[in-house]
């Protein structure tokens, strides 16, 4: 396989950090990878062990030996900044607040959030909580990582599911640690994005510079989907065995204002050779883009 470090795209995948955090970083480097994604700690917990002195130094070392860059972290699936308990708002609060001082402490650039949701409440006030939220936690901190909201599929109670929803948490937390947005493909599609045309590849991206800026596009998580087109079911996919398709990825990765954006893919790992296919077949796309 062509290395995707020729033509300078930066592509990865969602490693584990079982054993150590810095073995994330191994296993990226054995996927050829450039660039990737962590979670932090059990994702499913509210707080586990802290990260050790030594194991932080080993994982920036190997991030400078193999040029692996930006590190994002995905925060916890427990933080919820849409919700109205007091209770469980203070706690999202709190974790999101260790999601970024663990990237500190790691040196990884960004913490990727799904912001929240909630039910029987309009969006609205639930934005305007969660983006309270985030000034408490990242905006009112000085973290040297940056924080990256990420749409959601259009679940029942979701709150950025749409770029304008995203827009509008933005607009009122802007701060330098908010950096931008990352786009899931498979959320996107989901929503009703459709990314097998041209016309919905250019809905998204001028949906984003219209109301965001492309320049705070960051991060693209690379999945395919599981469920048709506006089904709001978030189901990742392999490429190019979902809904969106090998053409809709050719689609998706011939458009410029994609291509400059770290790509990460969060495929179904049922296999342990999953990744390597994934990252072969995206490889396998992106190749044939440059020489055509
Ligand atoms: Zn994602
Ligand atoms: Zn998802």
């Amino acid at each position: 396989m062509k290395s995707i470090r020729v033509h300078g795209f930066r592509l990865g995948v969602h490693t584990s950090i079982a054993g150590g955090i810095s073995k994330s970083v191994e296993r990226a480097v054995a996927l050829n990878a450039n660039t990737f994604q962590i979670f932090s700690h059990n994702p499913r917990q509210w707080r586990e062990n802290r990260i050790t002195e030594e194991d932080a130094e080993r994982f920036s070392i190997l991030r400078q030996k193999y040029d692996i860059r930006p590190a994002f972290i995905h925060a916890s699936y427990l933080i919820n900044l849409a919700s109205p308990s007091d209770l469980i708002l203070k706690k999202s609060i709190e974790l999101l607040s260790y999601e970024l001082t663990n990237a500190d402490t790691l040196g990884a650039e960004y913490v990727v959030l799904h912001t929240g949701s909630v039910s029987g409440e309009s969006g609205r006030t639930a934005r305007s909580r969660a983006a309270n939220a985030i000034l408490k936690a990242v905006c009112k901190k000085r973290h040297s990582s940056s924080l990256l909201l990420e749409n959601t599929a259009g679940e029942k109670g979701d709150i950025t599911s749409s770029i304008r929803t995203l827009a509008e948490i933005m607009e009122m937390c802007s701060c330098e640690s908010m950096a931008g947005i990352c786009i899931d493909t498979c959320h996107a599609f989901s929503y009703g994005y459709d990314l097998t045309s041209s016309e919905g590849i250019e809905r998204l991206l001028s949906e984003i510079d219209k109301y965001i800026g492309l320049d705070k596009l960051r991060l693209m998580h690379l999945n395919d989907s599981r469920r048709p087109l506006g089904s709001h079911i978030d189901r990742h996919e392999h490429i190019g065995k979902g809904f969106i398709g090998i053409k809709g990825f050719k689609k998706i990765l011939s458009d410029k204002r994609i291509l400059r954006v770290p790509l990460i893919l969060e495929t179904p790992k049922e296999t342990e050779d999953d990744d390597k296919r994934n990252l072969k077949r995206v490889c396998e796309i992106l190749n044939s883009r440059v020489k055509s």
